[in-house]
């Protein structure tokens, strides 16, 4: 391992970690329930057809934005796992150091940038 500041990471990993957490909070405060909660017994009536056109647009931005929250949750549970076995900072594909300066922008980053190229398909 390097002589990254492993300390300090898990201290960023946690912070954004507590921040997703709560803007997922968030997220499910404002749409308590699910589609078939809202079209039950507690549907508008009235609902006009345009209204619920919307709301399900909304809804599906907001599945899109909890999904890809959930997904860096469970890299950040990853990385502070890897930050307690001492594999933190190395890529998970490669076992290369995944550079700091990657590491500063995505703490949560499990491969170097090369590897990360290669599984996008660029
Ligand atoms: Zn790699």
């Amino acid at each position: 391992m390097s002589a990254i500041d492993a300390n300090r990471f898990r201290e960023a990993l946690t912070q954004e970690r507590q921040r997703i957490q709560a803007a997922l909070d968030n997220l499910h405060d404002e749409n308590p329930g699910s589609i078939t909660d809202e079209t039950g017994e507690d549907a508008v009536y009235d609902n006009h057809l345009a209204d619920t056109a919307t709301v399900t647009y909304d809804r599906e931005l907001d599945y899109t934005l909890e999904e890809n929250a959930e997904h860096v949750l469970s890299d950040i549970d990853s990385a502070l796992g890897r930050i307690d076995d001492g594999s933190y900072g190395n890529c998970t594909n490669c076992s290369r150091e995944i550079p700091p300066e990657r590491l500063e922008a995505r703490p949560w980053a499990t491969l170097c940038i090369e590897c990360q190229r290669t599984r996008e398909g660029r």
